[in-house]
């Protein structure tokens, strides 16, 4: 089998595996996501859903993060780890919703880029996820498990990006991240790898 026909028999595996590709941030409108992503980098998706209610109950628009005491956006996002550095980003970048987009997140790479604290990670997972765009948000799971099964051989998210956006399809690719997250914390998990009930394993090069 051609290495893009496995990449296709693991998107409809996972497919069937799990239905609904939903992201697991909650969030209810655009910049929400945003800064819900923002948090999520070195934590986990359940502490910052934990932590946003309270971030989001406390400062309930852009504007009034847009003019938030950084102190006080510090002690709410504390549980989420590198405090400091996110609630200044998440600051800035409200600021720089207002100044620059009318209050709306942009939907091209080039624009999220230019945001403060966003990176290729945070750029994908809102092109994917609110503009429907084709992404491929090279997280954790998906860099782990896209090596694991040969579909890319690097550590390097930019360069897995690259390699999966040419083995999957661009309608696929945003939900196949996501799918990737619930199957590295059900199956293909980072330490202990569960290859012996998973359904991925007649496809998978380093599966025993
Ligand atoms: Fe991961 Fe093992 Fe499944 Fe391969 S066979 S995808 S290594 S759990």
């Amino acid at each position: 089998m051609t290495k893009r026909g496995r990449a296709a028999a693991v998107v409809e595996q996972l497919t069937a595996l799990y239905p609904e590709a939903l992201c697991s941030l909650v969030y209810d409108v655009d910049w929400q996501l945003l800064f819900a992503t923002r948090l999520s980098a070195q934590c986990t998706d359940a502490r910052v859903n934990q932590i946003t209610p309270l971030l989001f109950g406390a400062f309930g628009s852009l504007e009034a993060l847009a003019e938030a005491d950084l102190a006080a956006v510090e002690d709410i996002v504390r549980p989420c780890g590198y405090y400091r550095a996110k609630a200044h980003d998440i600051v800035l970048c409200a600021r720089a919703l207002l100044e620059r987009h009318g209050g709306r997140v942009p939907d091209t790479m080039e624009a999220l880029l230019a945001l403060p604290g966003v990176g290729r990670k945070t750029a994908n997972l809102i092109l994917g996820d609110l503009y429907k765009q084709p992404a491929i948000v090279a997280d954790t799971h998906c860099i782990r498990i896209s090596n694991r099964l040969g579909l890319a051989n690097s550590a390097d998210p930019a360069k897995v990006e690259v390699q999966l956006k040419a083995l999957i399809a661009p309608v696929e690719q945003s939900d196949f991240c996501h799918r990737l997250v619930f199957f590295g914390r059900d199956v293909c998990r980072a330490r202990s790898p569960q290859c012996g009930g998973c359904p991925l394993l007649p496809l998978c090069p380093t599966g025993k």
